[in-house]
């Protein structure tokens, strides 16, 4: 990166800055807008807290779009700001650093924005990523089915033309926040008898309407991030379909690919945050001085440096979400966080397994080790990850079932 002066605040990222001036200028502006009414907001909505201040945070997801910050990565012509990856791997470092909150309009802006720019008419880019960029309109993912996790080809909801329109009917599961969503962009098979990973469409379907029914699904944290979806002959227009109708498979494998790429570079820093945290909390409980807890701790912080390497090598190298390199980065991260949520409970000591108040309100802590068993899961799981790995990067034979159609 190259290095010059920070700059003063500014209104925004603007062409040309280097690297250094970029920094100083989200710097600058975090630290003057996450004042106020916003002040309130540092940290909040994080794993297992996503209800926290919702309505604040859409706001503030919208005062970050006014003043330019948002979407970071999107070509200019659709409304981005087309910064380099560097620039936008700094400012997931600084927002990340300065506290402020979990994004909102997290699955449209940087898993469905994308997949719209490369796949999308243009009057379907035009109906949908204004209203993305602006945070007027959320979405969620409608992928998983009760029996389409890992196995995702095996998507039964059906989608049929009706009357000039798409009817869909089936049920997804573990859709997250698809109880604040406006839109859901949906896999289903839309060619009767077709199977596997032939046939499917990527439909986009509004969700406020008759024929689609919410139900919250409670976490182990308590809270509810991700519901069950009905789809009762819901509709949706005929053009409502994202790439051409029966090649959705394409289309969701390339959203899947940017889910496991750029749409995680703020982790590392939020990473630290939390281990910072944990050593914080082992100086006060006294843990700091336990041997095995030290050594725990330490390995702990490897692991973090382990990981921040590896991901800007493989970044740098390949780009986000490309090869096996993102299998490697998934099941480097989603192991390594979810063993800190482990060590944070023994730092916690006895405390850790009180709740923090009645009926079950749980600290950071609590909730860090519940959600965190959830990493391995989403996105992949780790099982699926060294499938890959072994297919992809070592040439192994794949598993026979696994030929066309695994959630990769
Ligand atoms: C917090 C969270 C949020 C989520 N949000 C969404 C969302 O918004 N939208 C959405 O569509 N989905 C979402 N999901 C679903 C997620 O993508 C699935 O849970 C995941 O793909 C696994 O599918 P499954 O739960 O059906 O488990 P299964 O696929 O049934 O897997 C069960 C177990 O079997 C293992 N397994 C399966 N196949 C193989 C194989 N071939 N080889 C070896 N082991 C195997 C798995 O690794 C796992 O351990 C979310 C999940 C979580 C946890």
């Amino acid at each position: 990166m190259e290095r010059s002066e920070p700059e003063a605040a500014g209104p925004g990222p603007s062409p040309g800055l280097t690297d250094e001036q970029f920094r100083g200028r989200i710097r600058s502006w975090l630290a003057e807008n996450l004042a106020g009414e916003f002040a309130g907001l540092r940290g909040a909505g994080g794993p297992g807290r996503e209800h926290e201040a919702f309505g604040q945070r859409i706001a503030w997801d919208r005062k970050l779009h006014a003043a330019g910050w948002t979407p970071l990565g999107w070509p200019r012509e659709h409304g981005g700001q087309a910064v380099p990856l560097c620039q936008q791997l700094i400012f997931h470092e600084e927002y990340a650093l300065a506290g402020a909150p979990a994004r909102v309009s997290h699955i449209g802006e940087q898993l469905l924005g994308p997949t719209l720019i490369a796949f999308g008419t243009p009057e379907q880019r035009r109906r949908f990523l204004p209203a993305i960029a602006t945070v007027s309109e959320l979405w969620c993912q409608g992928f998983s089915e009760p029996g389409a996790g890992s196995d995702l080809a095996s998507v039964a909801t059906a989608g049929r033309l009706s009357g000039g329109q798409w009817e869909i009917t089936g049920q997804k599961v573990w859709t997250s926040l698809a109880h604040v969503a406006d839109w859901c962009f949906v896999l289903a098979r839309t060619e009767p008898g077709s199977r596997r990973s032939a046939g499917l469409s990527m439909l986009l379907v509004p969700m406020r309407q008759p024929g689609v029914t919410v139900r919250p699904i409670r976490q182990l944290t308590g809270t509810s991030e991700f519901n069950e979806v009905f789809f009762d002959r819901a509709r949706t227009g005929a053009d409502m379909v994202l790439g051409d109708p029966g090649d959705g498979w394409r289309v969701a494998r390339y959203l899947l690919g940017v889910e496991r790429g750029a749409a995680t570079f703020g982790q590392q820093i939020e990473f630290r945050a939390e281990f910072d945290g944990i050593v914080a909390l082992a100086r006060r409980t006294g843990a700091a001085a336990d041997a095995v807890l030290r050594e725990r701790i330490a390995r702990a912080w490897v692991g973090l440096e382990v990981l921040r390497a590896y991901a800007l090598d493989t970044i740098a190298e390949a780009g986000p979400g490309a090869g096996p390199e993102a299998s490697v980065l998934k099941l480097l991260w989603a192991r390594w966080h979810k063993e800190l949520g482990e060590l944070a409970m023994d730092v916690a000591g006895a405390g850790g397994m009180v709740a923090a108040a009645e009926p079950y309100e749980l600290d950071q802590w609590q909730r860090l080790y519940l959600f965190g068993r959830t990493d391995t899961i989403y996105g992949g799981s780790d099982e699926i990850q060294l499938g890959i790995i072994a297919a992809r990067a070592l040439g192994l034979p794949r598993e026979p079932a696994a030929t066309a159609g695994v959630r990769a």
